[in-house]
């Protein structure tokens, strides 16, 4: 996984370029921030004491899983007679093919992406990071989120003129936490990634809920800006 708050930023700016459709950016939002789920799967199976290999990287990164969550809601569309689901599926599709995407690219790992067939793609083969940055990207998660509320924050003040979050705090707290698990993280042994899993896992969380709830806000085109009042100057 690259940074989960990454993947949430590169929905963010999907927006862009995404036609102003009801759902269409909140769907690549959460689709982005998907897939990483799988980790609640690793810390289960952790916490269980079972094996954890084929868990991450592999069924919630797999283009057929994709096609299925597709048809899905396609399906939930016509039975609903909500064309938003619809339009929510292919948003939600195409967040899980860019996140697989940049998995791929800037992660030092491969990906399952025809998972059930035992095909993993890796563009890192050979390659391994210094221990010490390997070990940075760990609490760089909590930085991301940071930036991820961040540019939410930022989108609320241009779209809507009442906020439906307050982030500020969520923003402060995942710096918070950035700056004490870049300390510990060098300091702490292996009970280290038990606490930080748990937190890394409660701020995924945070964000599936906190984007869920700002989904209309991802909609809204952005406000104009105001128009320069013309100065009259009194002879
Ligand atoms: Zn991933």
């Amino acid at each position: 996984m690259a940074q989960a708050g990454i993947h949430g930023l590169v929905g963010v700016a999907l927006r862009k370029v995404a036609p102003m459709r009801e759902w269409l950016v909140f769907g690549p939002v959460l689709g982005n921030l998907f897939p990483d789920a799988d980790n609640l799967a690793v810390a289960a199976a952790t916490v269980l004491k079972l094996p954890t290999e084929g868990l991450h990287r592999t069924i919630t990164h797999s283009i057929f899983t994709t096609l299925l969550i597709l048809g899905i809601f396609y399906l939930v569309g016509k039975l609903t007679k909500k064309s938003r689901w619809i339009t929510f599926g292919i948003g939600f599709s195409a967040g899980i093919l860019l996140h697989i995407l940049l998995d791929l690219i800037i992660w030092f790992d491969g990906v399952a992406i025809l998972w059930p067939l035992p095909v993993w793609v890796d563009f890192w083969t050979g390659v391994s990071p210094a221990v010490w940055f390997e070990k940075l990207l760990l609490p760089a998660e909590f930085l991301f989120f940071a930036l991820f509320f961040w540019s939410l924050a930022r989108l609320q003040v241009k779209t809507v003129s009442e906020p439906v979050i307050f982030l500020r705090y969520w923003i402060l707290l995942q710096i918070g936490l950035f700056i004490t698990f870049t300390f510990l993280v060098y300091r702490m042994g292996p009970v280290f990634m038990t606490i930080y899993g748990l937190l890394y896992l409660l701020s995924l969380g945070l964000a599936w809920g906190i984007t869920i709830r700002m989904r209309d806000v991802l909609d809204v085109q952005t406000r104009p800006a105001k128009p320069v009042e013309p100065i009259f100057f009194s002879p």
